[in-house]
């Protein structure tokens, strides 16, 4: 496809090895397995029906379980929590934001500091993002040339030039276990020669991040996949990207309004094309559902603003679907959030306190977050023990019943659709039995 040569990343496939699993007291036979220089990816159990699969991700800083939801921080915290928060509540990886820590602390601190988990103090592990999406947010985008995104800075029109190398810097002085390539973003609802223009310049912005990456040996750098929503584009992307042999692939460009229809058979032909014992992040994915969907169609890592950004509106996620705490039924509901939830605010605050807090003080911002980070990260051991156990088609069905059907909502089709391409079919509401 291209005429320059592929530059592929250092580090080969390996064949399975059996090393004992912390899962359990004995050896599981790991059933595959690749290795870089600064990664490890061990799958270790598949569900015997769909696509699904439980792995361990050795980084750097941390072996992490997949499938794996990592909350989105900000300028090196998440919003209103502590890292030993962050420990509590059994997250793996967290997510630092490129653009806003390239302004504070900036890379000269960092690089005194040895990167951001010492000036964070986090020991687990970190995955930064390009930074280009944030600029889009926050900037206005000024220009798109092969040499770069240009923003113009909303106040004094001043011009900042992001391009892959200046990317990797920012990202080899942060420091993450994975950092991300920047990649040429258009939005999933674009149709047309544009799409097929970024996900070239994708590709070849991945040849300039692979060649500017100074840390290959610490620092794991991931593929982005594009091509909207148009089959050929991403199989064509896929065919150039896994020639790099990455150490993991992330599938980009949906989340952005698509039909959920278009969404789930993206992700679906990605993870059936990515190679399978590589890790697969399928990014800003964090709706419950999306999460039990996508890991049945082979997706092992998640991110997404949603459980802290909901958070704010004093929205709490359960797994009978989400409560809004500033309604006034909940003031006088002297019950946690989630009666067997043993997050710090579930055995500690009423509904009917928080309801009080909820829009007047940080504090109740704060409470409910971790509840929603303590729900997302039960949601995936959930999910990991049920594939563990190879009961996870009848975890799909017990969920999906209780998170719609139970709520009085039919189930979405395309949730029906795509658990219908792995296998599962949804238990009829009038004659299904709720499980746990
Ligand atoms: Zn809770």
């Amino acid at each position: 496809m291209l005429a320059q040569p592929v530059p592929v990343q250092r580090g080969e496939s390996t064949q399975a090895e059996v090393p004992v699993s912390p899962y359990r007291s004995h050896p599981l036979p790991v059933m595959a397995s690749s290795e870089s220089p600064a990664l490890r990816f061990e799958v270790i159990a598949r569900c015997s029906t769909t696509k699904a699969r439980v792995s361990k991700l050795h980084l750097p800083h941390y072996t992490a379980d997949t499938p794996m939801f990592m909350p989105v921080g900000t300028q090196g915290t998440i919003k209103g929590l502590t890292t030993d928060q962050l420990r509590d509540l059994d997250c793996h990886v967290i997510l630092g934001n490129t653009y806003h820590l390239g302004n504070r602390p900036g890379p000269e601190i960092l690089d005194q500091f040895g990167g951001l988990h010492q000036f964070m103090n986090w020991d687990r592990g970190l995955l930064t993002d390009s930074g280009g999406f944030q600029m889009v947010s926050l900037l206005k985008l000024a220009e798109i040339t092969e040499e770069g995104v240009q923003f113009e800075h909303p106040h004094d029109g001043s011009l900042m030039m992001l391009t892959p190398e200046k990317s990797m810097e920012l990202q080899n002085s942060i420091g993450a276990d994975i950092m991300m390539q920047l990649d040429d973003v258009v939005s999933s609802l674009t149709t047309g020669p544009r799409v097929e223009e970024a996900m070239h310049r994708s590709i070849r912005w991945l040849d300039r991040c692979i060649k500017a990456h100074r840390k290959p040996h610490q620092q794991n750098l991931f593929p982005i996949i594009q091509g909207g929503l148009d089959l050929t584009l991403r199989k064509a992307c896929l065919e150039a990207m896994i020639a790099r042999n990455a150490p993991g692939y992330a599938i980009g460009g949906l989340s952005g309004g698509e039909e959920k229809d278009q969404f789930w058979r993206i992700v679906s032909l990605c993870t059936d094309y990515l190679p399978e014992p590589k890790p697969r992040y399928c990014m800003g994915v964090g709706y419950a559902e999306d999460l039990v969907v996508c890991s049945a169609l082979g997706v092992d890592m998640y991110d997404c603003v949603y459980p802290t950004r909901t958070a704010r509106f004093g929205h709490a996620l359960t797994r009978s679907g989400g409560i809004t705490l500033k309604y006034g039924r909940y003031h006088t509901d002297y019950s946690p959030i989630e009666d067997d939830c043993n997050c710090h605010t579930c055995r500690n605050y009423t509904r009917a306190h928080l309801a009080t807090l909820v829009n007047k003080e940080t504090v109740g911002c704060h409470l409910i977050s971790i509840h929603n980070i303590a729900y997302q990260m039960r949601l995936m051991r959930d999910i990991r023990s049920s594939i563990m156990e190879d009961r996870f088609p009848q975890f799909v069905q017990s969920f999906m019943k209780r998170y719609f059907v139970d709520n009085g909502t039919p189930y979405p089709e395309w949730v029906v659709n795509a658990l219908n391409s792995v296998n599962i079919s949804l238990l009829p509401p009038e004659n299904a039995a709720s499980q746990t």
